[in-house]
């Protein structure tokens, strides 16, 4: 259901501040928040979302992020075509298959029907393929490292802001190689860029592992996945990395000479990570009071609220505050001065805490005559969080606050790795499985099923194997489902 709340008059405004407590509704929460913060907004077309600019700012940290390792690792950025013929979806045979109920298609341009329809990308593999196949001649053209920053429609029949939508944000890498090992090297390496970006930024403990057949990208040989778990336990696919052999090379005919000048199929790799990565985020650090953003990813990582009662102590605390906030913003911490007069210190403290800002910095009278400012922390409730009388001389304030950033990105993982610790559950039997996941837990356990083993468990628990984790515990060698040899553990989970 829809839940959004008008927001006309001020009235509304501060009732709006409060969201429904995660611990009561996680899902009602996570949509209270995205629309009490200004995250974004619903667009007209069910399914389709108004990323705001308090949302996208955070879109553009993963962009900047992500933007710099690609270049690093040798990939140059281009840009490919929306529109693609229905034909090239045709030509790879599981592609279509695992595409087709989500394709967009559009059928009259210019007022007249179309002789061949079109596909709204929805990933761009084929014309991908169709130009490499053009620009590969010889193995002196490979490897082939692109990527491209881009929106793609995917018809969704369940969505949720950033989480799942009609249309999103991404980018995908596409990659051609001469050898499967140089292939199946890249589509790890990459799989390791987005675990980094996971843990050193967004500060989200995910597994990293590879899918089950069943959950395998369409088109490819192997699926990377790195799997969070959101504050409800919940599971979220929040980035692949695919290696897709020959499959496409076949298709497009995407061949080089080698240095025999024999002709080769390349092989290839592609990989994404998109804007569900802000709704991983907003769902793992969120708390009953809002958003918690980490402070990497924070759009602002400080706020400074000044305090006065009387108009004769304005100018004082306004001049320290404008200091401070000049202090943090020279040495590049994204600090905000609230300093509008229309709202009390109050309000402004419950308004940035539901924003997720990681530290406030608070200044009244009293603290300009000491030469001081007091320190808040979003993620230590109350008093605990605060730290009286930080000292305003340069140095000092600004050590303080980036000593406090570390630490709370720092703690913010260690809180979710133990969250996510706790709720995974080892397995040696079905029934267990079945308990573990009705608890909401992630059930991991050794696994040698069939597809049609793994169907049947989705369809009798609702749980999925989210990935065959690269690191796997100790365990037995007898699945313990089928009862035959299992020569590793999957995790099986409900997600998202
Ligand atoms: P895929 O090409 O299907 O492997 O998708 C790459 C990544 O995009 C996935 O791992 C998801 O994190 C994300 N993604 C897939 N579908 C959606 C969607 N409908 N909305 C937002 N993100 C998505």
């Amino acid at each position: 259901p829809k839940v959004k709340a008008k927001v006309e008059t001020n009235k509304n405004k501060e009732k709006n501040l409060k969201v429904t407590p995660r611990s009561q509704d996680f899902s009602k929460w996570y949509l209270d928040v995205i629309d009490a913060a200004e995250l974004a907004d619903y667009g007209p077309v069910r399914g389709t979302m108004v990323i705001r600019p308090y949302g996208y700012a955070i879109w553009e940290f993963i962009q900047s992020w992500l933007d710099a390792r690609f270049k690093e690792t040798g990939h140059s950025n281009m840009y490919f075509p929306q529109l693609i013929p229905y034909s090239f979806i045709e030509k790879e045979a599981s592609h279509v298959e695992g595409f087709s109920p989500e394709l967009a298609l559009v059928t009259i341009g210019g007022g007249k029907e179309l002789e061949e329809r079109l596909v709204v990308r929805p990933t761009s593999e084929t014309i991908v393929n169709h130009m490499f196949a053009q620009w590969i001649q010889s193995y002196r053209d490979l490897p082939l490292l692109i990527n491209q920053w881009a929106n793609v429609h995917r018809w969704e029949m369940r969505t949720r802001p950033f989480v799942r939508t009609l249309e999103f944000l991404w980018q995908e890498g596409h990659t051609a190689h001469t050898s499967a090992e140089e292939a199946e090297e890249e589509a790890l390496r990459m799989i390791e860029v987005y675990r980094d970006f996971a843990y050193t930024q967004a500060a989200i403990p995910v597994v990293v592992g590879r899918k089950s057949r069943l959950e395998t990208f369409a088109g490819a040989a192997i699926t990377y996945t790195i799997e969070a778990m959101m504050g409800d336990r919940k599971a979220l696919q929040a980035g692949t990395s695919h290696n897709l052999g020959q499959n496409f090379a076949k298709a497009f005919n995407t061949q080089y000479s080698d240095e025999n000048n024999d002709l080769q199929y390349v092989w290839q790799t592609s990989w994404g990570m998109s804007t569900r990565m802000v709704g991983g985020i907003i769902m793992t650090h969120g708390d009953d009071t809002g958003l918690l953003f980490p402070p990497r990813v924070a759009p602002i990582q400080v706020v400074v609220v000044p305090i006065w009662k009387k108009e004769e102590q304005k100018a004082g605390v306004m001049a320290a505050a404008v200091k401070t906030e000049s202090i943090l913003k020279s040495a590049g911490v994204r600090v905000k001065l609230d300093a509008t007069d229309q709202k009390t210190p109050g309000w402004k403290y419950n308004f940035w805490e539901m924003k997720g800002v990681p530290i406030r910095i608070e200044i009244g009278p009293r603290d300009v005559a000491e030469n001081v400012v007091v320190v808040a922390r979003r993620d230590v409730p109350g008093k605990e969080g605060k730290q009286f009388g930080v000292s305003m001389e340069e140095g000092r304030l600004l050590e303080c606050i980036e000593t406090r950033l570390e630490e709370i990105q720092e703690s913010l993982l260690a809180r979710a790795t133990a969250f996510r610790d706790s709720n995974i559950v080892d397995v040696s039997s079905y029934e267990e499985l079945k308990e573990a996941i009705k608890e909401g837990m992630w059930a991991r356990g050794p696994w040698a099923g069939s597809d049609a083993d793994e169907a049947q468990v989705k369809e009798e628990t609702g749980a999925t194997i989210r990935c065959f984790p690269f690191d796997q515990p100790q365990h037995s060698n007898v699945c313990f489902f089928s009862g035959s040899r299992a020569s590793e553990v999957a995790i099986f989970a409900k997600s998202y």
